[in-house]
């Protein structure tokens, strides 16, 4: 994405809302790339890092669900200043673990962070938590809490080549394989990686658990298929389902790739 016919680096922005920032702390530590990377871009917004701030860019970076009124309007004031907009990370792409804030009333949600004094605070500015495309078009998803570093290098490099970024839209269960784990549901646990989106080597099966959907749904993901495995294992799609909400409770649209 060259910025005009002069070939200059295209600026880039990375913004954030409502979440951790360990989605920015992963680009953070791309340290062995990151000479690279400022050789192809200009960084013009990125809070976790530099103070310098500028209006001007390309490529906006989202990190973080939207959670408060001000929120949107900042949002969509990046939108219409940016070329292409990328979710950054779970809490972007599906609402992520912000999502279970939305399970509760949003005054006890005050209650409960602010006190029974809450409402002597004036008006608290909270709503129901929202993944970015519930209220601007996003061009492009980096999935899974935190982002994978592979996937956002890969990402960037496609956007620089003016190429489609390839974000896989298999189950979690290829990874899985590749990997040479034994299948947790052999071991008496269960387990998303049948309907969640690749990407992540599996790491959470690799490294002793078992999928937890971070990286939120496949575009089709093969439901009977998937019910078919669990009645095998003496499990409901309803018992899954409950573990699922840790990151689906928002259950919107924003499982795209
Ligand atoms: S997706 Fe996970 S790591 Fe990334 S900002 Fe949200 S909570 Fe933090
Ligand atoms: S169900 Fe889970 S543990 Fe089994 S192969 Fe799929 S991702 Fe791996
Ligand atoms: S295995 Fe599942 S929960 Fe773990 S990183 Fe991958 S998608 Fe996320």
């Amino acid at each position: 994405m060259n910025r005009d016919m002069n070939g200059d680096k295209p600026n880039v922005a990375f913004f954030s809302f409502t979440c951790c920032e360990g989605c920015q702390l992963a680009v953070l530590s791309c340290e062995k790339e990151l000479p690279d990377i400022l050789s192809l871009i200009n960084i013009v917004n990125f809070r976790e890092a530099m103070t310098v701030k500028s209006n001007d860019y390309d490529i906006a970076f989202v990190e973080g669900s939207i959670s408060k009124k001000e929120e949107i309007k900042k949002l969509r004031r990046i939108r219409k200043k940016a070329k292409a907009v990328v979710a950054l990370g779970a809490c972007s792409t599906t609402g992520g673990l912000n999502c279970l804030k939305n399970r509760f009333p949003m005054e006890e949600v005050k209650t409960l962070v602010y006190g029974k004094d809450a409402s002597r605070y004036g008006i608290l500015d909270t709503i129901p938590v929202m993944p970015i495309d519930s209220v601007i078009k996003v061009d492009y998803y980096i999935h899974g809490c935190p982002i994978s570093k592979k996937e956002f290098l890969s990402v960037l490099t496609s956007l620089l080549l003016g190429k489609k970024p390839d974000i896989p839209n298999y189950p979690v269960c290829v990874d899985c394989k590749l990997a040479g784990n034994i299948c947790v549901f052999e071991k008496g646990m269960h387990c998303m990686g049948p309907v969640i989106r690749a990407g992540c080597d599996a790491i959470c099966v690799t490294y002793g658990t078992y999928c937890w959907g971070c990286r939120g749904f496949v575009d089709n993901p093969n439901a009977q298929s998937h019910e078919e495995t669990l009645k095998r294992y003496g499990l409901t799609v309803e018992s899954v389902m409950k573990m699922f909400d840790l990151y689906g409770a928002c259950k919107t649209k924003g499982s795209k790739g």
